[in-house]
């Protein structure tokens, strides 16, 4: 057996308006912070397909590598579904990642989008439809192109996810009908922890994935979710039977208070409002603000809430909340850029005593491994995230961020 830490869902510099992320910034990052499998992000694109094809050569069984660099890329992009459903005003939307197992595939679903009329022309291209059966056809023509096609429901509690409040379904079959079965495995999303799926009935039985979704090559935007699988081989194929079999020996969280939507609430900034209101229990039932009387958004945690049946016994799922270690040498040194000299010189100090960053946080007795040169409240803060020991407070909510207490 072997472990493998992987990081399937990302987006390229086609994604518009983050620019280049060349592979080998990519490489390095991964490198740095452990991470063994990389989504290639946006793959479907023929012009990023063309960049991974000449890029990137096949190393092990359906994955790719940088000439010399033993770090694996995965086929991989996001596609947003959307189609109408009966009994609902709106369209549902929900943004899927899917995952290829060859070249060749890729090219499949291009021919698929052609056929379709549908356009490729974006990182993260639409698959539209009228009606629930044509959205099943098109999934079962994807999972047609090879058994080893995967498709993915994306952040799933988030307004773009499949369980999102602007969707605001209460089954999955509803949107997938007779393909719910090839359905294996859901994405928790910057926004959830497994926690908070696990009484969710359709989730239950499913593998919770931890992905970045990230845009960039930066050490706090790579790898800050991931999963760790049991493999017995880094390959395509068994990275898929994990995913299939729940083969999850954990995942590392952005603890959801941090989201931008957690609670229910209106910031301070608003028509009518001196202070900030928010509801971490119980908001009103109709969603509007005892202040202004505007609607509310309903916030992640209620919508999961909404959604879950307190009779389920959850399976265990091991997972950390983590906060990305150049973020927590700032919060330690007091500074805000991540990127300053001081947080990234200190980062290479640390990383002098590790393999890779997830191996910090994995360590069982980090305390006496720590290397010297290490400011005591820098120090202080590694050793609380490892222990789970910081909180936001208050939370996220109404489009602000939760504020973090380390400690
Ligand atoms: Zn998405
Ligand atoms: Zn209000």
């Amino acid at each position: 057996m072997m472990q493998l830490a992987v990081d399937l869902h990302s987006h390229s510099g086609y994604a518009g308006g983050v620019g280049q992320i060349p592979l080998e910034a990519v490489a390095q990052t991964m490198h740095q912070k452990g991470i063994h499998v990389f989504g290639s992000g946006d793959c479907l694109l023929p012009a990023r397909m063309q960049e991974l094809q000449s890029a990137l050569h096949q190393t092990a069984e359906g994955l790719f590598s940088l000439p010399r660099d033993d770090r694996y890329f995965l086929l991989q992009t996001e596609v947003i579904f959307s189609t109408r459903l009966p009994g609902y005003r709106n369209k549902t939307i929900a943004h899927h990642v899917v995952l290829f197992p060859h070249f060749a595939a890729v090219e499949a679903m291009q021919k698929l989008m052609q056929k379709w009329g549908m356009k490729n022309t974006i990182g993260r291209p639409f698959i539209t439809s009228n009606s629930q059966k044509e959205l099943e056809d098109q999934l079962w023509a994807i999972a047609a192109i090879d058994p080893a096609m995967e498709i993915i429901p994306a952040h799933v509690l988030t307004p773009d996810g499949i369980y999102g409040s602007k969707n605001n379904l209460s089954e999955l079959t509803e949107f997938y009908g007779n393909f719910l079965p090839r359905i294996h495995a859901v994405e928790t999303g910057l926004s959830a922890d497994p926690a908070m799926l696990a009484r969710i009935p359709d989730l239950a039985q499913l593998t919770f994935l931890s992905n970045s979704d990230c845009h960039s090559a930066a050490l706090n935007r790579i790898g800050r979710e991931f999963t760790i699988l049991d493999t017995t081989a880094a390959t395509y194929p068994t990275i898929i039977a994990a995913i299939r079999n729940n083969a999850v020996a954990m995942t590392a969280e952005f603890n959801p208070a941090e989201g931008r939507y957690f609670l229910t609430g209106h910031r301070a900034n608003r028509p009518h409002h001196k202070h900030p209101l928010w509801f971490d229990q119980h908001p009103p039932e109709d969603l509007r603000c005892p202040v202004c009387h505007k609607p509310m958004l309903l916030g992640v945690k209620q919508r999961a809430q909404q959604l879950s049946d307190s009779s389920i016994i959850p399976h265990k799922r091991q997972f950390m909340h983590l906060i990305p270690l150049v973020e927590v040498i700032a919060h330690g040194l007091g500074i805000k850029s991540v990127t300053s000299q001081k947080v990234v010189a200190l980062f290479q100090t640390l990383m002098s005593s590790f393999p890779s960053e997830i191996a910090l946080w994995q360590h069982p007795r980090l305390a006496d491994a720590l290397p010297s040169g290490i400011p005591d409240t820098v120090i202080q803060c590694i050793l609380a995230v490892q222990k789970n020991r910081f909180t936001f407070s208050p939370a996220g909510f109404d489009g602000t961020y939760g504020i973090l207490h380390i400690g």
